[in-house]
């Protein structure tokens, strides 16, 4: 509690005075120790003038701030009063939309820079509530985070995506697909099983899964996280570091953790035309995944230069509006058409011209050409 204060404003300045002080390392049986914070405000009598009334309204500032993440101050408002209500009533409808199968997931392309090809396909949970509209992911990750419903949640996606995949491989289309895992997951040891179980079930590939991890979920737990990607790895799961770039985490954690793929978080792609700094991160992330043998993607391409511009640096594939906004599986699949099915194989009747170097090493038909 903070007497005489002149107004609501300065309520917030001693809160951030607050966390820079806790933020400061401290020592503790000689460990430097470093203390998160997050505050909520309430000011009387704007809003309130009983002690009640205030360590209410302050307790839900708070979880404003909480979901900000540490560092945070945030002051009371009544909108907030709104955005709580509405988080209520969505955290008591999320169980039943997942037990209904209420919930849905969209697929977005990923193609090959240079060639146009789409070789993958991210999935992304989609919920439409009839009152609230469409609940932003994040959202919907968060509240399942809280209330125990993440494995629930994974799984749905999981399932949906390597049965669509199932699906588009048995029409010929050629494309991996991408899942997200929320923080909690890598540190689930039920999860490689888990993964196996769905991967058998659909009779899928575990070489067309891709898993989404981002750099702040390793960062939280290292060895238990360590533990399961090596996990996923040895069954063959490519492994790819979603955001790239908005973490902190040091280059040499990246040759320490299985991943196959970098993608480049979307703010640095999304300016890196017109702002110098992104675009020196987008080349450095681009030549440090190259040099580390990693196929990088770019997220959130909207135009038709930045393509080009990704493709000059050498960047392997992109994602992004300007290629397709992620669209439900029905719609997507005929758009695939012509744009993930393989090459077609010559045909026998055209006269094949084959160079004694084209042919397989110990090949026991030479008339047989190697078709690439
Ligand atoms: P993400 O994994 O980085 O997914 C890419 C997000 O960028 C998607 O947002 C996609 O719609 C958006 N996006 C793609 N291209 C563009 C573009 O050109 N411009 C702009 N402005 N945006 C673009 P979405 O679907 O809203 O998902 C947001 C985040 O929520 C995802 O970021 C991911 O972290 C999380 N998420 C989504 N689905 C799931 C899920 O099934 N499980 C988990 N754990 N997280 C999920
Ligand atoms: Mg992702
Ligand atoms: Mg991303």
């Amino acid at each position: 509690m903070v007497p005489d204060l002149a107004d609501a404003g300065e309520g917030r300045s001693v809160a951030d005075a607050l966390i820079d002080r806790l933020g400061e390392p401290f020592a503790v049986s000689g460990l430097e120790l470093g203390v998160g914070a997050a505050f909520g405000v309430a000011v009387g009598p704007d809003h309130g003038d009983d002690p009640v009334t205030l360590l209410q309204r302050a307790d839900i500032a708070m979880y404003t701030a909480k979901a900000h993440g540490d560092g945070s101050a945030q002051l009371f408002s009544a909108e907030l009063v709104t955005a709580g209500t509405r988080r209520l009533r969505l955290a008591g409808e999320i169980r039943t939309a997942l037990d209904e199968g209420l919930l849905d997931v969209h697929f977005q392309p990923i193609a090959d820079l240079r060639s146009g090809k789409v070789v993958s396909a991210e999935a992304l949970v989609r919920w439409h509530h009839s009152e609230h509209g469409w609940v932003p992911p994040p959202d919907i990750v968060g509240l399942a985070e809280h209330l125990g419903l993440l494995r629930q949640l994974t799984l749905f996606v999981l399932r949906s995506a390597v049965r669509q995949c199932a699906t588009w491989r048995d029409s010929d289309f050629d494309v991996q697909v991408s899942v997200n895992l929320a923080a909690q997951s890598l540190i689930d040891v039920g999860l490689v099983s888990d993964v196996q179980r769905e991967l058998r079930d659909a009779g899928l590939d575990p070489g067309r899964l891709v898993l989404e991890i981002t750099e702040t979920q390793v960062i939280r737990d290292p060895d238990q996280a360590l533990q399961v990607l090596r996990g996923l790895s040895e069954i063959g799961i490519t492994l790819a570091v979603d955001d790239f770039g908005t973490g902190f985490s040091s280059l040499s954690y990246l040759t320490r953790l299985p991943v196959n793929e970098i993608k480049i978080d979307r703010s640095f792609v999304a300016n890196m035309l017109s702002d110098d700094t992104s675009a020196k991160v987008v080349r450095s992330i681009v030549e440090l995944g190259k040099s580390l043998g990693r196929v990088v993607v770019a997220e959130g391409i909207e135009d038709l230069v930045t393509w080009d511009v990704l493709a000059a640096m050498g960047c392997d594939r992109g994602q992004g509006y300007h290629l397709s906004r992620p669209l439900n599986a029905e719609r997507l699949t005929p758009w695939l058409t012509g744009r993930a099915r393989p090459l077609p194989a010559p045909s026998p009747a055209a006269p094949v011209v084959s160079r004694p170097e084209d042919r397989p090493p110990h090949s026991s038909s030479p008339s047989r050409s190697t078709a690439h």
